[in-house]
């Protein structure tokens, strides 16, 4: 690999800055270009990158994070805020979740560090990659519901790492704060990308769209206290680092539920509060509802004792959708 240059935002003073990453053109004539905001303190320290709408339609990390910097005194901040607020345009511009491209891997979840002569995500992937990632100490993929309407709030980490780096990405994402804490692997990710180079790098998964106005600030308010967290975890600002007690799971404790078919979920965990909830084995979670014939088509069953940490608001699903998940309580461990 060639050495690379210094990023544009290398030389900013104390105070923002925003610019535009050039990517490629699009055929509305338009040119793709990344959001790219810099936060610089007056004193040294972490340059902490955060990216966010990696899936086009999460939108809510990116209000919070927008509301945690407006309220960020830049005199008592050491270090830099390095953000790409958008980090698939067209994916947001169409709703949608993925590059509506015609070739290749369109989620830009699975294809860092991409390539700059590669489909259009893969450019994208190389364009973070480039003036971001490569940069920075540390790194937050926030991720939130989609327009499905899901209630989340959990910190994912890949453990698949070597031991020291395991602990600093746990530490990180404990410093969130959120109720749950995930083991999880995204081969492809960004988080991916930066812990195979040695960095520390999580996935924060919170809230999502149009989940109406109480958990929207019960979930905003979560987000800006967590990345707070975070920043007094790695030193950028001042106060205690005191996580909350956490559940602490792997994908073997994990169990999604998706219905089988398609129709109208009539969905009895629809509150931010009922996250957490140990769920006895053989509790129904919802049920399925044929738009067609009206009738009740499918039942969805806590097959274990678990603890929920992922429902969806009543509404149409397609089959194979995600509907609840669960961390059973056997596979699971609460962390001080
Ligand atoms: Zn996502």
């Amino acid at each position: 690999m060639s050495t690379k240059a210094a990023p544009l935002w290398a030389d900013q003073k104390e105070g923002r800055f925003f610019t535009r990453i050039e990517v490629t053109s699009m055929l509305n004539g338009a040119m793709l270009a990344l959001p790219l905001h810099v936060v610089t303190g007056s004193a040294p320290g972490p340059t902490f990158g955060i990216i966010t709408n990696t899936h086009g339609d999460e939108f809510l990390a990116t209000i919070a994070i927008r509301q945690m910097i407006n309220g960020l005194d830049t005199a008592k901040l050491k270090g830099r805020l390095v953000i790409i607020s958008v980090a698939n345009p067209m994916a947001t511009a169409g709703f949608g979740r993925q590059t509506p491209e015609q070739h290749g891997r369109t989620d830009l979840h699975e294809v860092y560090p991409g390539n700059a002569r590669g489909n259009t995500t893969q450019m994208i992937a190389a364009a973070i990659t480039e003036n971001v990632l490569n940069y920075v100490d540390v790194l937050i993929d926030f991720h939130s519901g989609g327009s499905g309407g899901r209630l989340q709030a959990r910190v994912d980490y890949n453990a698949k790492t070597p031991d020291d780096l395991k602990q600093k990405n746990l530490a990180l994402a404990r410093a969130f704060g959120a109720p749950f804490v995930h083991e999880n692997e995204f081969a492809g990710s960004a988080a991916h990308y930066l812990n195979s180079r040695g960095i520390p790098a999580v996935n924060p998964e919170v809230g999502g769209s149009y989940l109406g106005p109480d958990s929207t600030r019960h979930y905003t308010e979560m987000m800006v206290n967590g990345l707070r967290g975070m920043m007094r975890h790695l030193g950028m600002i001042d106060g205690p680092v005191k996580p909350p007690q956490q559940l602490h799971f792997g994908l073997q404790a994990r169990k999604e539920l998706r219905p089988k078919q398609s129709g109208y979920l009539v969905s009895y965990y629809e509150h931010a509060g009922d996250l957490g909830r140990l769920i006895k084995s053989g509790t129904k979670l919802g049920e399925v509802i044929d738009l067609y014939s009206y009738n009740i088509i499918e039942e969805l069953i806590a097959p274990f004792d678990g603890y929920l940490f992922f429902s969806r608001y009543s509404g149409v699903v397609g089959g194979g959708t995600q509907a609840f998940a669960l961390a059973e309580t056997a596979a699971s461990k609460w962390l001080d």
